[in-house]
C-alpha cells in the first residue's frame, strides 16, 4: 500500500517570533519557498532540487552543501507521526526525544509523518559564483575552500583533472536578481542540452567517454547568480540518471575522490556524469548520514539505461574503506548487517521501531533489507 501525501500541502502555522513554521508533511519544497518568503522566512539550507515533499526530504536525510549547515531533518523541531496503532503522536525533543531522534530520518519505517515544524531563518540572499580550478589544487586546499565559503561544492568529470567549483555566499542584502533567461540558458544549455547530447553519444560509443567528458568540461564557463535563496538552490535536472551518494568523515573526502577517479580510469569505465562533492555539519538523528560527524558527500552517477552496478559496487567498496554511509534515497547495496556498525545509535533506533511498530506494519522490501 502506497500512501500519497501530495494533498497534505498547506502551511498550518507560522510563528514569526520564533521562525518556526508548521507544515503539512506533503508540501513540496518548491511550493514552500515562496510562501516562507512572503512571511520573511526561508529554509536554512536546501539541496539541488526542490521537487521533494518536506516529509520525503527529511525522511532520507536530504542535504545541501555548507559545512556550517546540517541537513533538512536537523531543521525540524517537531513531527506529527501517525503510528501503527492509529495514534497521531506529537514528537519533539520535549515530548518523546528518543522517538523524535529516530523519526527524523526513518524513511517511512516508523509511520506516516503528517506534519512537521521547521526552524526557519530570516529570508536571505545567495550570491553564487561558478568557476573552474585545477583538481589537485582544489583537493589540496579543500578545507580552506569549504571553511571560507558558506556553501562550497564541486563537480569533476572522470578523465579530467578540472574541478567545476561553486561557491555561494549568504547575505541579508536585497538581491539584484540574475535574469531568469540567463540562468535558464546556462542551465538548459550546458547542464541539460549539452549533457543530454553527450550522454546519448557516449551511450552509443562508450569508447568516446574520456573525450566527451573533456569536451563538456571545456564547455562549462564561469557564471554568477544572485537571488533570494530559495530561487538559487534548486536547479532543473532533465537528464535522467542513476545515482549513489555516500557520506564520509569530512577529512576522508579528498583521498576518496582520487580513488573513485582512479577506479573509473583504470577500468576504463564509460562514466559520462561528474562526481558531485558537498559538505554538511553533523547532527544527532539516529540514522542521519551525518550523525555525529562533520560530513563530506560524494555522489556518483551513470546515464539512464547504461550499466551502473560495476561502477557503483566499486565506489561502495572505496566508501566502505573510509567509513562511508549511503544516502537513504539513492542506490546502494548495503543491508542491516553492514549498516549497523556504521551507526553508533543503531540499537536505539531499533528499540523505537519495536515500540512504535511492533508488528512491522510500515515495512517494505527496502526497510526489510536495510533495517532487518
Ligand atoms: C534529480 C534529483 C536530485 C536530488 N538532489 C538531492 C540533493 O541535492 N540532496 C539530497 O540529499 N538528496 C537529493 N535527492 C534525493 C531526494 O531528496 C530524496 O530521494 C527524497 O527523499 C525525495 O523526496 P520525495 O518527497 O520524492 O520522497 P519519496 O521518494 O516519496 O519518499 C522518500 C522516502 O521518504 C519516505 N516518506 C515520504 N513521505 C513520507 C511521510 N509523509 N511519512 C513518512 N515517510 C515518508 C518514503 O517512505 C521513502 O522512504 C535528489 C533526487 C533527485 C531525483
Amino acid at each position: 500500500m502506497l500512501v500519497d501525501t501530495s494533498r497534505l500541502n498547506q502551511i498550518r502555522e507560522i510563528d514569526r517570533d520564533s521562525g518556526r513554521v508548521t507544515v503539512d508533511a506533503g508540501i513540496k519544497l518548491a511550493d514552500l519557498g515562496p510562501k516562507l518568503a512572503a512571511a520573511g522566512l526561508a529554509l536554512e539550507n536546501q539541496g539541488d532540487i526542490d521537487r521533494q515533499s518536506v516529509a520525503g526530504a527529511i525522511s532520507t536525510a536530504t542535504h545541501g552543501t555548507g559545512a556550517k549547515f546540517p541537513n533538512l531533518a536537523a531543521q525540524i523541531t517537531g513531527l506529527s507521526l501517525i503510528t501503527a496503532d492509529g495514534q497521531v503522536r506529537q514528537l519533539s525533543a520535549d515530548t518523546d526525544n528518543e522517538a523524535f531522534l529516530a523519526a527524523r530520518v526513518s524513511f517511512g519505517s516508523l509511520g506516516v509523518i503528517s506534519a512537521a515544524t521547521i526552524q526557519c531563518v530570516p529570508l536571505y540572499t545567495l550570491h553564487r559564483v561558478d568557476y573552474k580550478d585545477d583538481l589537485d589544487s582544489t583537493l589540496s586546499r579543500l578545507d580552506q575552500h569549504v571553511d571560507s565559503s558558506d556553501h562550497f561544492e564541486f563537480f569533476v568529470f572522470p578523465y579530467t583533472r578540472t574541478a567545476l567549483c561553486r561557491k555561494t555566499r549568504r547575505s541579508s542584502e536585497e538581491p539584484d536578481p540574475t535574469p531568469m533567461w540567463r540562468r535558464r540558458l546556462e542551465e538548459e544549455g550546458v547542464e541539460n542540452l549539452a549533457m543530454s547530447a553527450l550522454a546519448r553519444t557516449g551511450k552509443r560509443i562508450p569508447a568516446l567517454t574520456p573525450r566527451l567528458n573533456r569536451l563538456i568540461t571545456g564547455l562549462v564557463s564561469g557564471a554568477e547568480t544572485e537571488d533570494r535563496a530559495y530561487k538559487v538552490y534548486a536547479t532543473m535536472r532533465r537528464v535522467r540518471f542513476n545515482e549513489m551518494e555516500y557520506a564520509l568523515p569530512r577529512a576522508a573526502v579528498a583521498e576518496a575522490v582520487d580513488e573513485v577517479l582512479e577506479l573509473v580510469e583504470s577500468h576504463k569505465l564509460p562514466i559520462l556524469f561528474p562526481l558531485e562533492v558537498r559538505f554538511a555539519a553533523g547532527d544527532d538523528a539516529f540514522l542521519s548520514t551525518a550523525h555525529g560527524r562533520e560530513t563530506g558527500y560524494i555522489a556518483v552517477h551513470q546515464y539512464r539505461g547504461m550499466e551502473f552496478e560495476t561502477f557503483f559496487r566499486g565506489v561502495e567498496a572505496i566508501m566502505d574503506s573510509h567509513g562511508g554511509r549511503p544516502h537513504w534515497g539513492k542506490r546502494h547495496y548495503q543491508n542491516a548487517a553492514t549498516l549497523a556498525p556504521k551507526y553508533p545509535d543503531w540499537e536505539r533506533f531499533a528499540k523505537v521501531r519495536s515500540r512504535l511498530d511492533p508488528d512491522r506494519v510500515f515495512t517494505n522490501e527496502y526497510a526489510r533489507r536495510v533495517l532487518g
